[in-house]
């Protein structure tokens, strides 16, 4: 079967990809792994609301996701705030209201001087080229970590940051760079823009889930995206490109990858690949998260002065939130399990995960939460065409030794996917701004 162009992946990034091509008039195929769109996105029904297993919030500056929304007719609507947040250290569990977490002053101190730090020197990295920045092999050689042990010494600042890169990066600060990590934030706006609820990245939902919104560019292709379709070989001549599925054969003059690396290095490429891009698939892993949720007959926490929003420093659930949705009576909670605990609980059931996380609501919010209705999770280490979440992220020196591979064509294959974004890298926001850029490369090539 031929195209213009072919694009591997039906998710955010592929899709937007394959509609501004259909747009310009080119004969353009979607080949997708999965028997569903979306990737990364997972939308279901769960009591009587649809949930977001996958990607759920949408916030400020996230423009073109918002507007394609919009376009789509879909509808936002805010997290919900209102009440006292938990702050679970060690034994102990406190409670706090705004942004402030319920620190000793002196860690309080602490972490406000880090943070303006780090909101100012981010700023600093330049989201099209970060390995140029003069501090890069420096920033670069260490990780978040080895960052913390040497600027941060209160317990409640070190924690905090913890807790950061666990909600932001879904990983230990031992595992990525911190050149990665000052890039990351800059490419989302600044630490508290991620962080944060009210004027952050988890000011608001899609009623109906964000699947949706792949599923209706999806719809808007037709025939021209085939599930179930994993690529297997790329072969690239200088005619054209080639990709093998187990069954089918396709030829397109150019092609879109719009994969995290990781899943990249699942693919067989003829020639081989220029030594960088091939040194990047084995050297971005993902994320690890498992996204949990209990359902209750009510939102008992709401009722208790709790907004159900938690930052947790413990075995299981490191963060959580009131996942229910507006008009449904019932209560919703999301946990979420990230990091080494993600790992460790991969390995575990799904009743012994279930029983801990719900365990981990009850030390959270009080013996109701022990009497939940249903319990449902996504473990995205698990997924065959995911390999984790949210993002694949990058160790010390892989930023500055093969970073410039990210977005480089490779004679006639160009890279998408929410990993090769400039702005709300991670994010799915990131993801159209990667499909839309490479679009673009492919339609501006002779
Ligand atoms: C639990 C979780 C929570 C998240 N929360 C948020 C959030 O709140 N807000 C936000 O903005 N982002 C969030 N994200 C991140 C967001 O989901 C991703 O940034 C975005 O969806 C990535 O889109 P993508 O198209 O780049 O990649 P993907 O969605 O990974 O798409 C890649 C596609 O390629 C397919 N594929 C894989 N291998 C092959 C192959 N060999 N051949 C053909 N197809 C293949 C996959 O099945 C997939 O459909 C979250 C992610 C997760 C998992």
């Amino acid at each position: 079967m031929n195209a213009d162009v072919i694009v591997i992946g039906g998710g955010l990034s592929g899709l937007n990809a394959a509609r501004l091509i259909h747009r310009a008039g080119k004969k353009v195929l979607v080949l997708e792994a999965r028997d569903r769109v979306g990737g990364r996105t997972l939308s279901k029904k769960f009591g009587n609301s649809v949930i977001d297993l996958g990607a759920q919030w949408v916030g400020p500056t996230q423009d073109r996701i918002l507007r394609l929304a919009e376009e789509q007719g879909l509808r936002t609507f805010p997290q919900h705030t209102g009440g006292r947040q938990i702050l679970a250290l060690g034994d102990k569990v406190s409670t706090y209201t705004g942004t402030i977490p319920s620190l000793p002053v002196h860690s309080l101190i602490e972490l406000h001087l880090r943070i303006t730090k780090i909101e100012k020197e981010c700023r600093r990295v330049p989201l099209e080229a970060p390995w140029t920045f003069p501090d890069a092999e420096k920033w670069d050689a260490m990780t978040v970590e080895s960052w913390k042990q040497n600027h941060v010494y209160t317990r409640g600042a070190r924690a905090s940051l913890d807790a950061a890169v666990h909600a932001i990066f879904a990983c230990e600060p031992s595992e990525i760079s911190f050149l990665y990590f000052m890039h990351y934030l800059h490419s989302g706006g600044g630490l508290m823009r991620l962080a944060d609820v009210k004027n952050g990245a988890q000011q608001d939902r899609i009623f109906g889930g964000t699947q949706q919104i792949s599923s209706r560019m999806a719809a808007d292709l037709g025939r021209r995206v085939i599930l179930s379709s994993p690529v297997l070989r790329v072969e690239q001549t200088s005619r054209g490109v080639t990709v093998y599925t187990r069954k089918t054969k396709y030829s397109a003059r150019r092609i879109i990858i719009a994969l995290s690396p990781t899943l990249c290095s699942k693919i067989a490429f003829s020639p081989a690949l220029p030594v960088a891009r091939d040194q990047l698939h084995h050297r971005m892993p993902m994320g690890s998260v498992i996204k949990t949720f209990a359902l209750y007959d009510r939102p008992f926490w709401r009722e208790r002065g709790y907004s159900g929003e938690v930052v947790s420093d413990g075995t299981c659930v490191r963060l959580a939130f009131d996942a229910s949705i507006p008009g449904s009576m019932h209560g919703l909670l999301v946990g979420f399990i990230s990091g080494e605990n993600a790992r460790e609980w991969s390995d575990r059931t799904p009743r012994e995960r279930e029983a801990a996380v719900v365990s981990d609501f009850v030390r959270f919010f009080g013996e109701e939460a022990s009497d939940h209705r249903g319990y449902l999770e996504q473990n995205w280490i698990a997924e065959e065409f995911s390999r984790g979440c949210y993002a694949g992220l990058m160790p010390p020196s892989v930023m500055t030794s093969f970073g410039n591979a990210l977005r480089d064509p490779c004679g006639l294959i160009h890279w998408a996917g929410t990993e090769t974004a400039r702005h709300w890298n991670g994010y799915m926001e990131g993801a159209l701004e990667a499909g839309e850029r490479a679009a673009a490369e492919v339609l501006e090539a002779r």
